[in-house]
């Protein structure tokens, strides 16, 4: 199976199942390909409850960036002067203030004027939603060669601590994976192996993680001069503090609640005749002029077998909202909303 199927379906699992052992009424958002600007995570799952998505939902679907955190986390129960209330931001006010503003248009801060300052308010708390944030490394074809640039990105991801749980997700081939291979890996990382079953996907955990000390310190990549590769020699690293962990843990969450892993269809073509949604355990894009599933790369406006729907397939509310594409689109959408 293609790397990108196979991420689609450890998310589909990982949104029905995960913990895999829990009782305590864990909720779990999960995201694809979401990370820093230098480490970029498979799937992140973020164990949350319901009733902490419930305080979540008044700040609107859209994630909170960082400017908009700051506002959110730090805007007072009474009305203040905005410069007087927040703590200096490091950066120019003006940004701030540009910030306080899209916070009243999102409707989580009210704003008014007293002579020429604005004060602000709250009108809702943030919560503290994020339990635990999870990390997946899906690799369906583990060789020798994968085995070693993974232990490199994994090692580096167990120093951070960004997340709580790092992950490996392999795929079963023949009877079991070859233990040389995840002699390899940290051993703090968990591995989960995955093979199809009859009614979706089978995924175990082979190997238990170790927690991580995401609250604490831990080192960050500054550089790579390669542009990404993962050789720990050629790159920089920095100290990183427990309070920059806490803001990228929040606004990879923040995104992660936005996107969701439905978002694949945002860069795929479907409003291509031959594209459709299939197994309802996802639903999972197929593509009928390939007769298989597709990835994002291949399904774009390069792809040579691209045809656009016919007019005609797209009679009711055509041409902004018909379509079988668009149909697809809502449905991804719904299910997407679902999980907030
Ligand atoms: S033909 Fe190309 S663009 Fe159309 S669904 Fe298949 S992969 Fe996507």
């Amino acid at each position: 199976m293609k790397e990108f199927g196979f991420e689609l379906r450890v998310c589909a699992w990982a949104e029905r199942n995960w913990p895999p052992d829990d009782t305590s009424g864990t909720t779990a958002v999960v995201a694809r390909q979401l990370g820093t600007k230098h480490r970029r995570w498979d799937t992140v799952i973020v164990e949350t409850t319901d009733a902490d998505l419930t305080a979540r939902a008044p700040f609107g679907d859209g994630r909170l960036d960082s400017d908009l955190l700051f506002v959110a986390r730090n805007a007072p129960t009474s009305w203040t002067y905005y410069r007087e209330c927040l703590p200096d931001p490091g950066y120019p006010w003006r940004y701030v203030r540009e910030a306080v503003h899209r916070a009243a248009d999102r409707g989580f801060l009210e704003t008014r004027r007293a002579g020429n300052r604005i004060e602000i308010r709250r009108r809702y708390r943030y919560p503290a939603w994020i339990d635990r944030i999870i990390a997946i490394e899906n690799k369906p074809d583990l060789d020798a060669a994968a085995a070693r640039v993974l232990a490199e990105q994994l090692e580096h991801d167990v120093a951070v601590g960004l997340a709580d749980e790092v992950w490996l997700a392999t795929s079963t081939t023949g009877d079991r994976i070859e233990p040389a291979l995840l002699e390899a890996m940290p051993v703090e990382v968990g591995v989960l192996s995955v093979s199809p079953s009859s009614d979706g996907t089978t995924v175990e955990p082979i190997w238990q993680p170790r927690t991580l000390d995401s609250s604490g310190a831990g080192t960050r990549i500054l550089d790579r001069p390669d542009g990404g590769s993962a050789d720990r020699s050629a790159a920089r690293f920095e100290y990183a503090g427990p309070e920059w962990k806490h803001r990228k843990r929040l606004e990879i969450a923040e995104r992660a609640y936005e996107r969701g892993w439905r978002s694949y269809v945002d860069t795929m073509r479907s409003d291509c005749r031959w594209f459709e949604l299939r197994d309802p355990n996802g639903p999972f894009p197929w593509c009928r002029s390939k007769d298989r599933a597709q990835t994002a790369a291949e399904c774009s406006a390069r792809c040579p077998a691209f045809e656009p729907e016919p007019p005609g397939w797209r009679s009711r509310g055509w041409p902004i909202e018909g379509g079988p594409g668009k149909a697809a689109e809502r449905l991804l959408e719904r299910k997407r909303a679902r999980r907030r």
